[in-house]
């Protein structure tokens, strides 16, 4: 049978069973089939207190909950599933439009891969991904044909997505930096960085700013803070999303970090953040996934070449938090270990015990988020010193 969901080859599984055991590897993979159960915000508390947010957005109607931990941390609860129904008439996206159609996100036309010849303005279509899976209805725009054929635009109107969060994109919160959609999941990495005035910090993969802005109202602006990232388009982003959070001062520069202590000095740094790429196994709701454990190794040893140029930034007795968006032992605790054996790093405790624990040695000083158990991206942070 040919695989059309998860697609993962049997030396990633048994991997993940290490991990999880066969019931909790079920769970796992039905749970990151659907969106977090709680849609977060991250208040920029440098303009608002976050319960007067709290307050305004009750005011206009929102049904939003402040976290059990962090006081920066609003949500809002995602709806769903709903039925969709299957018109006939099929519009096909690809993966990651599918992954935001199911949210509630329009059809626009960059990511749609076919549409039936019955798909015209008015009528209401059943999206779907490559893989069959539908995802939403939506009715189809007076000038689809026009994007389609521009690449670019409105092709139909979401009025039906399996799952619902209210759109906070648009509003003047959103457009005035008050507010930056984070997950709950990735706001650890700030908190257990936990970052003191005056510091000397830097960001290694820091695009599009999620927790280089965190960082900055933690310490109230009041740090150099340096953020890199090896992209471009990303590094505009960046620049975009600090400047719209009114966060001045921050050190943007477009560089390969992996040779970041040679670039910008030695010792430098009081305080480092590695968030690399990964395989992404914890980002959730996915419509299908295709990876192999080549794609882990390989993203491994991609990962340790940014955690040897994090030792040359630190000064001694600095501070590593290094994390990712994946659940595997090769790119989480395995990579931990190589940092402790081979570059001399020293686990140290984080300053706060949520969510769960890593596997192995190390358990206790690591933190897992897990998708079947949180209902939040499946996430792992750590804190690693540079001895003096
Ligand atoms: N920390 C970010 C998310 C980072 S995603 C946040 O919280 O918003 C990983 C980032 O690493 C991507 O933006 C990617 O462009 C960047 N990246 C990948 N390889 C890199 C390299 N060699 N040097 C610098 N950045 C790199």
């Amino acid at each position: 049978m040919t695989c059309t969901t998860l697609c993962y080859d049997e030396q990633l599984l048994a991997e993940l069973r290490q991990v999880y055991g066969i019931h909790g590897l079920r769970a796992f993979f039905s749970a990151i089939q659907r969106p977090p159960t709680r849609y977060y915000i991250r208040v920029n508390v440098l303009k608002i207190d976050s319960g007067k947010l709290l307050d305004d957005m009750r005011s206009q109607g929102y049904m939003v909950y402040r976290d059990e931990f962090l006081e920066e941390a609003l949500w809002l609860p995602v709806r769903g599933p709903q039925r969709v129904r299957d018109t006939g008439c099929y519009i096909v996206v690809e993966k990651k439009a599918a992954e935001s159609i199911m949210m509630g996100a329009h059809v626009y036309a960059p990511g749609v891969r076919s549409i039936d010849d019955c798909a015209k303005p008015g009528v209401e279509a059943t999206v779907k991904a490559e893989n069959d899976v539908v995802v939403a209805n939506a009715i189809v725009v007076e000038e689809f044909l026009h994007s389609l054929r521009r690449g670019r635009g409105l092709v139909a109107e979401n009025v039906r997505p399996l799952y619902s969060v209210p759109s906070l994109r648009d509003t003047v919160w959103a457009r005035n930096g008050l507010i930056y959609e984070q997950s709950i999941s990735s706001m650890l990495v700030a908190r257990v960085l936990d970052p003191a005035p005056g510091s000397v910090i830097v960001d290694m993969c820091a695009a599009p700013g999620g927790k280089t802005g965190h960082v900055y109202e933690l310490v109230g602006g009041r740090a150099r803070i340096i953020a890199l990232d090896h992209s471009a388009s990303k590094t505009r982003r960046l620049v975009e999303n600090l400047k719209r959070l009114g966060h001045c001062g921050v050190e943007v520069i477009r560089l390969d970090s992996r040779y970041a202590d040679i670039r910008l000095g030695k010792g430098i740094a009081d305080y480092v953040i590695l968030d690399p790429p990964c395989t992404s196994l914890g980002v959730l709701p996915k419509v299908w996934d295709k990876k192999s454990y080549r794609d882990v190794r390989n993203s491994a040893l991609y990962q340790r070449q940014f955690l040897r140029a994090a030792y040359g930034l630190l000064k001694p007795g600095g501070v590593l938090v290094y994390s990712t968006c994946t659940v595997t032992l090769s790119e989480n605790e395995e990579n931990i270990q190589y940092a402790v054996e081979e570059l001399g790093f020293k686990p140290v405790m984080p300053p706060l015990r949520v969510f769960g624990k890593g596997v192995g040695t190390w358990a206790d000083y690591l933190i897992r988020v897990h998708p079947h158990v949180h209902g939040a991206t499946g996430y792992f942070v750590a804190r690693l010193v540079k001895p003096r």
